[in-house]
């Protein structure tokens, strides 16, 4: 298929301040031009439950012509069984996890009377999308430097702000922090009143989860996603798990904006997919083990690999730079991600495939140290 041209200027008479002012998000390549061993942007390499596929295809008939459930009452009543919550009220669900960060960022970080010119704080070496979310929402924010290892202290979070977002594990590194840490800082923030988002895209491969402190912290939101562990991308679900009152904030943003944000193939496929904890539990360990193999032949090969909780790893040759490297792994068919962006240029980010393609990609780099 040939990309159709765009031919814009980048500005015009017609658009509102708030759209001349934005610097949107770049989600990473989904290339036509030839077939990839595609390791830019965190899919997973195996196909979603059968039971999944099965759902949908049952949901993919005439009631099509009516609206879904608005309340997704079945989807969240099965995510709270899920994660031990007294019930769905305990539950949001949204069109993929950026949708839930979009709401969640309107709903508890901008302006809060009482914070006037508090930061919301969150890594300088993080998902990109969060300086996104709070320049869409002009919310003030501060972000936090991590270590030159790319370790986060979260001593530097325990200060006045008007919100913390951290994912754990982190994007683009990998590294992933205890769950004492994380309780200290969310204790820390309810008695300041402000809400801790734990973003927890890639929990599932080897990270420890806050999910089950919830119940003791009513400031903390914990977001998850299906695009990762659950191999769900193309069907845009993610949730949040948080106090009732937490969960009606988003509820409040949602239904001023689209009461319709999951269709009703979505709310089966993902209901199905909760639901199968055998198959994903056992796709997530493969993954790990891929991951720990791919780190050690790297490792072997010369390269600097950051520990990685997630189904990622952000690696770096000592004599060659970043781009190089990863223009050679294109040209031979490899798609990884690369930042021109200070502190991690001379890193690639490296999804995990399976262990034909992680074996395809450890030759190529081997090849070119
Ligand atoms: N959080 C992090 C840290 C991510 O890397 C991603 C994936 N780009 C997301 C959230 C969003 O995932 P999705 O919208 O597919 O649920």
């Amino acid at each position: 298929m040939k990309e159709p041209t765009e031919k814009t200027t980048g500005k015009s008479p017609y658009w509102s301040k708030r759209v001349a002012g934005l610097e949107p998000y770049t989600p990473g390549e989904q290339p036509r031009d030839r077939r990839y061993i595609k390791l830019n942007t965190n899919e997973n390499p195996y196909p979603p439950s059968p039971k999944v596929l099965e759902a949908i295809r049952a949901a993919a008939q005439e009631d099509l012509r009516l609206y879904p459930d608005p309340t997704c009452l079945a989807l969240r009543s099965a995510i709270a069984a899920r994660y031990g919550l007294p019930g769905a009220d305990w539950v949001f669900v949204g069109n993929g996890s950026d949708e839930i960060l979009a709401f969640a960022f309107a709903a508890f970080f901008g302006s809060r009377d009482r914070m006037e010119r508090r930061p919301l704080l969150f890594p300088d070496i993080t998902y990109s999308f969060y300086p996104v979310y709070a320049d869409l929402w002009d919310i003030e924010y501060e972000t936090v430097p991590v270590t030159e290892k790319f370790e986060i202290d979260t001593a530097h979070y325990r200060r006045p702000a008007s919100g913390v977002v951290l994912a754990n594990p982190n994007a683009p590194t990998g590294r992933a922090l205890g769950k004492g840490a994380l309780t200290e800082l969310a204790a820390f923030h309810q008695q300041e009143q402000n809400v801790l988002l734990i973003d927890e895209a890639y929990v599932d491969f080897g990270a420890e989860s806050m999910a089950d402190q919830v119940q003791r912290y009513d400031n903390l939101l914990v977001v998850h996603t299906l695009s990762k562990s659950r191999s769900l991308a193309g069907l845009r679900v993610g949730y949040a798990l948080g106090q009732p009152d937490l969960i009606e904030g988003l509820r409040r943003i949602k239904d001023s904006f689209n009461s319709y944000t999951l269709d009703r193939l979505a709310l089966a496929g993902a209901q199905a997919a909760i639901e199968d904890r055998e198959y994903y539990d056992a796709m997530a360990a493969k993954i790990e083990a891929t991951r720990e193999n791919t780190r050690r032949a790297l490792e072997e090969a010369g390269f600097e690999v950051i520990p990685s909780a997630a189904n990622f790893i952000f690696i770096r040759h000592p004599e060659r730079p970043g781009a190089e490297l990863f223009q050679a792994l294109r040209s031979r068919g490899i798609l990884v991600r690369h930042w021109n962006k200070p502190r991690i240029s001379e890193y690639l980010r490296v999804s995990i495939g399976t262990d034909e393609e992680m074996e395809s990609f450890v030759r190529i780099c081997r090849g070119n140290t």
